[in-house]
C-alpha cells in the first residue's frame, strides 16, 4: 500500500503491437471514458502485470483485471472487446483481488484464437482508470516484447479541478434492478461514471455489502454484479437528486446496451427479488425466537436495543499538516488504549491461571493494534489528506477502500479482518471527533443487548459494563466476536434476523443460547422454571471443573478418551489444566495463516515440541496443514475459484507441495515425546491419495534416519472418504470425524453461510449415517475412530457419537469439564440404543428432541 513513487513506468503487459487509444473500434476507449493509455494488439495469450502493485479489481467474468500501482495509478487492461459475452470462456484467472504482484508476474492465461473466432476483436485497451488525477507521457508505440517499457504515468499536481462535493444533508437511496445483460462491466461502468462527472454530488453504488463510488469506474467493476441485480443508487451533497435521477435513467436504459427484462417480483421470482416483511414479534409470550449459538450459556435478562455511532465530519480539511498532526495524535490514542486493555487482559490471565479469557482479548487486540502500525493505511490517508481532506474522511476512505478488497475475497477469515479494520476505523473516528467509539450505555446486571452486528471492540466494551448477554441481527458463530463472548462466559445467539430488533428497550427476555432459542416477554412461570435451571447448571460446572482430571468411563465401565482441540502452541497447557487427555487434533495450519512466508521445518518442529511438551506425554495428533478452502494463506498460490471448499484444499494441496509436506513431515517425525505422535491428513477421498501420502511419510523418515511404522490416520470429513471407509481402513491406523465439513459436504450448505447456519446440523441422519459406515469399517478393521469436529463439543450429539462406536471425543477446551462430567452420567448401552434410534429418525431437529428426552437431565448442562 506504500505510494512514494511519483512517477512510475509501465511496461507492455503482452507482447504485441502498441497503438493510439484512439484507434480503438469502441467509442468508451477511442473517447477515453475508461482514461488515457494505448492500445494493445497481442499476439500471445499471457497478460502480464505491467508495473509492482496490488491487484484491486477482476472482472467477473476475468476478462479484465485492474491494478494499482506504487504510485497510487490505476492500470485497467480489458482484453478484447466485448469480451464479457464470453462469460469467462477463453481466461484463465491467475491472481486474486487483494494480492501483490511485481511487473511481468503472470494475471491471465488466455486463449487467443478462441478469442480471435468468438470475441468482437482482440485489441487489448490498457488504460490508467484514474485518469483524473494521474497523467500518462512518453508514449512508446510500435512493437513491443512482453516486458518493454510503454509509457511512464505520474500524478497530476492540480487535483483540485474535481468537483468539491458539500456532504452536508442527508443522503438518498434508490433501488434499481439492472436490466444489463453482463452487469456493470467495463463500457456500462464508464458510461456511468461518464454520465456522472457533471454532478456536484457524490453517487455511490451498494450492490450487497459493497459500496464504490458510482464515478469510479474500477470500482463499479469490482462490484460483481450481473444481470437482475437489485442495487442502491445513494446519492448526497448538493445535485443529489439531479445525480441520482440521472444514475436511474442511465442505468435503466442500458447505458449504451439493450436493456434486457427482469424477472418480476412474484411466484416465479428468484428468492433475492423477494421483499423481506417489516420486523415484528408478539409481547404476550408466545414469541420464541431461533438462532444459532454464537456462545454457549442461559440467562434472563432485559433487552438493550444497541444501535452503532454515526460520526459526523467535514469533507474537507482545515490544512493538510494540521489535518494528518491530528490523524496521527488519534492513532497513537488509539494504539495507547489497545495497548493498555491488552496489559490489563495479560495481567488478568497471569492471575487467573489457566482461566480462560486472556488470550483471544489480547489476540483480537494485538490483531488491531497490527493494523493501526500498517505504514500503507496512513500512506494512504495521507496522500488524500494531501488532497485537502480532512483527517476523518481521509481515515474513512483509507479503511473503507482496504475492508471492500477484504470483503471481495469472498472467504470467511478475510471478511473477519474486514471487522477488525472497521472496528479500529470506528475507533479512530471517534478519537477525532473527541467521542467514546461504541462507548457502553449503562447496562443494569445481565442486560441483553441487541445489535446488528457488533464489532470485537465494542463487544469488549459492552462486556465491561456487565452484559448479561447477546443477540445478534447477524453475525456468524466462528466470528471474533463470538469467540470473545464464548471466552468471557456471555451467552449468545448470530444470525436471529430482522425480527429482533422489534423487541422494544427492556422488555424481559430468556436466552438459551445451546438451543438457539429466545423467549421474549416470558411468562412468570417459565421464568422461575428456567431460574431453577440455571442454578443447577452453576452447581454442575462448579462440579465439573472440579473433577475435570477424572477419567471419563461410563455408568457401564466403558472408558471414553476425550481430547482437546488445538489451534496455538500456547493453548495445550490450558487444556491440560482443563482435563484434556491429548490433543485430538491440532490444526497446524493456524500456526502459519498470517505468514508470509512457508514455516521453514525447524521452526514447525518448534512449535509441535513446545505443544508435545505441554502434553507431556498424552497423545498428539498433528493434522498436516489444512490450507485452502476458507483457510488461505499468502504462501500458496491457490488460482481463482468459484468454489474453494470443493477447490484445493487440505491433502490436495500438500500432495501438490511436495517440498511444504516434505517439510512438515520431516518436523514432525522430528517431536520427541514420551506419548503417540499421531499424523493426520484431512480432506482424503481416495486411497490412492493416502498411498501418495504414506510415500511421503516413508521418504521423510528415510531421509532422517528413522527406523518403525508412523501411526498415519486421515479425516472422515467427506462422504467419499465415509462411503469409502470399507476400503481405507484396510490401510489407515485411524479415523477421526471432521463433523464441520462432512456436515457441509453432506447437506449442501456452506459452513460460512449465515443465513443458513441454523439447519447445518451435525445430528442430521445423514451425517450420523455417515459417521456409522465409518465407525463399521473402523470396528471390522480394529482402527480406532474418533470425532474432532464441532459435535464432539456438543453435550446433546456426544452421546450418540460414543453410541455410533466413536471411542475419542475431541472438543474444545472450554467444553472439556462439562463434557467428561456428562458422559460419566450415561451407560454405553443406552447410547448404543439410541443412536441407533436415531438414525431412523428423518432431521436434526427431531433426533436433538429425542436425545433430550431420553436424557432429561441434559437440561442442567446444555
Ligand atoms: C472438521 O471439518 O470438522 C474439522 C475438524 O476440520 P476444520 O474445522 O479445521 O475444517
Ligand atoms: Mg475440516
Amino acid at each position: 500500500m506504500e505510494r512514494v513513487l511519483k512517477i512510475c513506468s509501465f511496461i507492455s503487459p503482452a507482447t504485441g503491437w502498441v497503438g493510439p487509444l484512439s484507434e480503438a473500434p469502441d467509442p468508451v476507449f477511442s473517447e477515453k471514458m475508461m482514461g488515457d493509455g494505448v492500445l494493445l494488439d497481442p499476439v500471445s495469450g499471457t497478460l502480464c502485470s505491467p508495473c509492482d502493485g496490488e491487484i484491486i479489481a477482476i472482472a467477473r467474468t476475468n476478462h479484465a483485471v485492474t491494478v494499482r500501482a506504487d504510485n497510487g495509478a490505476e492500470i485497467l487492461m480489458h482484453i478484447g472487446l466485448e469480451t464479457v459475452a464470453l462469460d469467462g470462456a477463453g481466461f484463465d484467472m491467475r491472481v486474486r483481488v487483494g494480492e501483490r504482484v511485481k511487473a511481468g508476474d503472470m494475471l491471465v492465461d488466455f486463449d487467443l484464437s478462441f478469442l480471435a473466432d468468438n470475441a468482437k476483436s482482440v485489441l487489448t485497451p490498457v488504460v490508467i482508470s484514474n485518469s483524473d488525477d494521474y497523467e500518462i507521457f512518453a508514449i512508446s508505440e510500435g512493437y513491443k516484447t512482453q516486458g518493454d517499457v510503454i509509457f511512464d504515468v505520474r500524478a497530476k499536481t492540480n487535483n483540485g479541478a474535481a468537483i468539491s462535493v458539500d456532504m452536508d444533508g442527508p443522503a438518498m437511496e434508490n433501488p434499481i434492478d439492472l436490466p444489463l445483460e453482463h452487469g456493470l462491466h467495463a463500457r456500462p461502468a464508464a458510461r456511468l461514471a461518464a454520465g456522472l462527472k457533471g454532478f456536484n454530488a457524490r453517487v455511490q453504488i451498494i450492490h450487497g455489502d459493497k459500496i464504490c463510488d458510482a464515478k469510479s469506474t474500477v470500482g463499479l467493476m469490482g462490484l460483481g454484479t450481473k444481470h437482475g441485480d437489485n442495487i442502491i443508487v445513494r446519492a448526497s451533497g448538493p445535485d443529489a437528486q439531479r445525480a441520482a435521477d440521472m444514475a436511474i435513467k442511465l442505468i435503466s436504459e442500458g447505458l449504451g446496451e439493450t436493456p434486457m427484462p427482469l424477472t418480476p417480483v412474484g411466484a416465479n421470482a428468484n428468492i433475492g427479488a423477494i421483499a423481506s416483511p417489516k420486523p415484528s414479534v408478539a409481547l404476550d409470550g408466545s414469541a420464541v425466537l431461533g438462532g444459532t449459538m454464537g456462545a454457549p450459556g442461559l440467562v434472563i435478562g432485559t433487552v438493550f436495543q444497541w444501535k452503532t455511532q454515526d460520526f459526523n465530519y467535514a469533507e474537507n480539511g482545515q490544512g493538510a499538516q494540521a489535518e494528518l498532526n491530528c490523524l496521527i495524535k488519534a492513532v497513537s490514542e488509539v494504539r495507547g488504549k489497545l495497548e493498555a486493555l491488552a496489559a490489563q487482559g495479560v495481567k488478568r490471565g497471569a492471575k487467573g491461571g489457566a482461566e480462560k479469557g486472556a488470550g483471544a482479548q489480547a489476540d483480537v487486540l494485538m490483531a488491531h493494534i497490527g493494523l493501526l502500525d500498517d505504514p500503507g493505511l496512513l500512506e494512504e490517508a495521507r496522500l488524500l489528506i494531501d488532497k485537502n481532506k480532512s483527517a476523518s474522511h481521509a481515515w474513512h476512505k483509507a479503511t473503507r477502500r482496504n475492508i471492500e478488497i477484504l470483503k471481495s475475497l469472498g472467504d470467511a477469515r478475510m471478511a473477519e479482518r474486514a471487522d477488525d479494520l472497521l472496528d479500529i476505523e470506528l475507533q479512530v473516528l471517534a478519537s477525532l471527533s473527541g467521542e467514546n467509539a461504541g462507548a457502553a450505555p449503562d447496562l443494569g446486571a445481565g442486560t441483553i443487548v441487541i445489535a446488528d452486528e457488533l464489532l470485537p471492540s465494542q463487544f469488549v466494551n459492552l462486556a465491561s459494563e456487565g452484559l448479561g448477554g447477546l443477540c445478534l441481527i447477524q453475525g456468524g458463530p466462528t466470528s471474533h466476536v463470538s469467540i470473545l463472548a464464548a471466552d468471557k462466559g456471555v451467552p449468545a445467539l448470530v444470525a436471529l434476523g430482522q425480527d429482533i430488533s422489534a423487541i422494544p428497550n427492556g422488555t424481559n427476555v430468556i436466552l438459551e443460547a445451546d438451543r438457539g432459542l429466545l423467549h421474549v416477554a416470558p411468562s412468570a412461570g417459565k421464568i422461575t422454571q428456567i431460574k431453577a435451571a440455571i442454578k443447577k447448571r452453576q452447581k454442575n460446572q462448579t462440579l465439573a471443573k472440579k473433577n475435570a482430571h477424572l477419567d471419563c468411563v461410563t455408568k457401564d465401565g466403558v472408558a471414553i478418551e476425550v481430547f482437546a482441540n488445538l489451534g496455538a502452541s500456547g493453548d495445550a497447557a490450558n487444556a491440560v489444566a482443563n482435563g484434556a487427555q491429548g490433543c485430538g487434533l491440532l490444526r497446524s495450519e493456524f500456526l502459519f495463516l498470517g505468514r508470509a512466508t512457508p514455516p521453514s521445518e525447524d521452526e514447525q518442529l518448534s512449535m509441535y515440541q513446545t505443544i508435545a511438551d505441554a502434553l507431556d506425554g498424552r497423545p498428539l495428533v498433528i493434522r498436516t496443514m489444512d490450507i485452502g478452502g476458507d483457510k488461505p494463506v499468502p504462501f500458496v498460490h491457490i488460482p481463482d475459484e468459484d468454489n474453494p471448499a470443493l477447490g484445493l484444499r487440505g491433502i490436495r494441496i500438500s500432495l501438490r507441495r511436495e517440498d511444504l509436506f516434505l517439510a512438515q513431515l520431516r518436523a514432525i517425525l522430528r517431536v520427541k515425546s514420551s506419548g503417540p505422535v499421531h499424523i493426520m491428513l484431512p480432506m482424503v477421498v481416495e486411497r490412492d491419495e493416502f498411498m501418495a501420502a504414506r510415500k511421503m511419510v516413508e521418504k521423510a523418515s528415510k531421509q532422517l534416519g528413522l527406523k518403525g511404522k508412523r501411526s498415519l490416520g486421515i479425516m472422515i470429513e467427506t462422504p467419499a472418504s465415509a462411503v469409502l471407509a470399507d476400503q481405507l481402513a484396510k490401510d489407515v491406523d485411524f479415523f477421526s470425524v471432521g463433523t464441520n465439513d462432512l456436515s457441509q459436504y453432506v447437506l449442501a450448505i456452506d459452513r460460512g453461510n449465515s443465513g443458513l447456519a441454523a439447519s447445518i446440523d451435525a445430528l442430521h441422519p445423514a451425517v450420523l449415517r455417515m459417521i456409522s459406515m465409518a465407525s463399521k469399517a473402523a470396528r471390522d478393521n480394529k482402527i480406532w475412530m474418533g470425532v474432532c469436529g464441532g459435535a464432539a463439543s456438543d453435550l446433546v450429539a456426544a452421546p450418540i457419537l460414543i453410541g455410533l462406536g466413536v471411542t475419542e471425543l475431541s472438543s474444545t477446551i472450554a467444553r472439556l469439564p462439562e463434557l467428561k462430567a456428562f458422559l460419566r452420567t450415561v451407560t454405553m448401552k443406552d447410547c448404543e440404543a439410541a443412536a441407533s434410534h436415531a438414525l431412523t429418525l428423518t432431521n436434526a431437529k427431531d433426533i436433538r428432541e429425542y436425545v433430550r428426552q431420553k436424557w432429561p437431565h441434559l437440561a442442567d448442562w446444555t
